[in-house]
């Protein structure tokens, strides 16, 4: 767990969010600064800083928490029905891959059709 970790604190309700789903591994809030008609994030409860830290070099990856966040996603975007429509997941990576909070989350983007294939 982070200390200083905003994500954290909204998982332990520290700092209040919009919860839309919660289970014992993840929590889905609304992004405070929507990018699309719907902007969720998909966070784990294990404090994990990055993608880089979930696959470090060397050791053991993090292949299961990925799987099951990507299985969240796709059940959380069908009750918001996001589905069959569609949507888009975004995972930001370190500075320059855009990543302002350093517990790993997916963003979840849809309610609309998106413009741009990557931004
Ligand atoms: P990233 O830039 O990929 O690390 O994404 C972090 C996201 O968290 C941004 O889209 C922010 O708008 C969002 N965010 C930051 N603080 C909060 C908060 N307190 N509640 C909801 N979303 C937040």
């Amino acid at each position: 767990m982070g200390h200083d970790c905003i994500f954290c604190k909204i998982i332990k309700n520290e700092i209040p969010s919009e919860r839309v789903y919660e289970d014992d591994f993840c929590i889905c809030i609304r992004d405070l600064h929507p990018q699309a008609k719907v902007h969720l994030l998909v966070i784990p409860k294990v404090h994990v800083a990055s993608l880089e830290e979930a696959f470090p070099a060397a050791g053991v990856g993090q292949e299961e928490l990925l799987g099951k966040l990507m299985k969240a996603v796709t059940a959380i975007a069908r009750k918001q029905a996001l589905l069959p429509g569609g949507f888009r997941t975004v995972i930001n990576t370190n500075h320059e891959g855009g990543q302002s909070v350093f517990h790993l989350h997916l963003h979840v983007l849809g309610g609309e059709t998106l413009r741009g294939r990557f931004a």
